[in-house]
C-alpha cells in the first residue's frame, strides 16, 4: 500500500474514532509501519479527528523523525509492540470503558476481560494489563516489551488500551471490539452472566487457530 493511500487511511480511521467518542480531545494515537522500516505516527497534541495528513510525523527505522510535525509523545508505547510482533499497525486510544475496566479491582492482568464473545476472542483475547505508569515514564515501553510480545492487545491501568494488527484496518477493529467488550462488561457487571464455556472456547481456538498465551479459563 503506498505512503499517499496509509496517510489517508490513519486520517479517515482517526476521524471515525473522533467522531464515535471513542477518544477525546488530543487524546490517542495510531502509527502504521512502513516497507523500510519506518513509522507514520500522528503528531503531538493533534486531535484524531482533524489530523492533516501532509503533517503526519514520518519517522525513519531509528525513529528520527524525517518530515512531518512532532510525533505523538506516546510512541514508545507503539515501538514496544513493534520491538516484540510483527505488527504493522498500532493503535492506542483513551476510550471510556475500557479506561473504566482497567481500574476494576477484580481483573486479571493476564486476561482483563472473561470469553464474553467469540469476536473479542478472535480479535483481541487475551489482553493483558500493563500497570499505571505516569505519562512519558519510559518504564511503561519495558512492561510491554515485558508481555515478549505475547498479547497484540494492551491496557495500560488508568489510561487505556494499545492494540496491534496485521494492517491498520485490523488495528483499528481489534481495539474497537476491545472497548465494545469492556462496555459489555460493565453494563453485566455483578448480574452473574453466562461466558463462553470453556469448551466453547476450546472450539474456536481449534476452528480458528487462535493462539492464546497463558490462557486462564
Ligand atoms: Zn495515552
Amino acid at each position: 500500500m503506498s505512503e499517499t493511500k496509509l496517510r489517508e487511511d490513519i486520517c479517515r480511521f482517526g476521524r471515525s474514532l473522533f467522531e464515535r467518542g471513542l477518544t477525546p480531545g488530543s487524546s490517542g494515537n495510531i502509527s502504521v509501519r512502513l516497507d523500510d522500516g519506518g513509522w507514520l505516527v500522528t503528531p503531538t497534541n493533534a486531535s484524531l479527528g482533524f489530523l492533516d495528513p501532509g503533517k503526519m510525523s514520518r519517522l525513519d527505522a531509528n525513529g528520527k523523525l524525517v518530515s512531518g510535525d512532532a510525533p505523538t509523545k506516546e510512541v514508545p508505547l507503539h515501538t514496544a509492540l513493534y520491538q516484540t510482533r510483527a505488527a504493522r499497525a498500532v493503535v492506542h486510544l483513551h476510550s471510556t470503558h475500557s479506561v473504566a475496566l482497567s481500574m476494576l479491582p477484580e481483573i486479571d492482568p493476564r486476561a482483563v476481560l472473561p470469553p464474553m464473545t467469540a469476536y473479542y476472542m478472535m480479535k483481541c483475547a487475551p489482553t493483558a494489563l500493563v500497570p499505571y505508569y505516569r505519562p512519558g515514564d519510559p518504564a511503561v515501553a519495558d512492561a510491554i516489551k515485558g508481555l515478549a510480545g505475547r498479547y497484540s492487545s494492551v491496557l495500560l491501568a488508568n489510561h487505556g488500551p494499545v492494540v496491534s494488527g496485521d494492517t491498520l484496518e485490523a488495528a483499528v477493529f481489534a481495539t474497537e471490539e476491545l472497548e465494545e467488550t469492556a462496555k459489555l462488561y460493565l453494563l453485566l457487571r455483578g448480574l452473574n452472566p453466562r461466558y463462553l464455556s470453556p469448551e466453547q472456547v476450546t472450539d474456536l481456538i481449534k476452528t480458528f487457530g487462535l493462539v492464546l498465551p497463558d490462557h486462564p479459563h
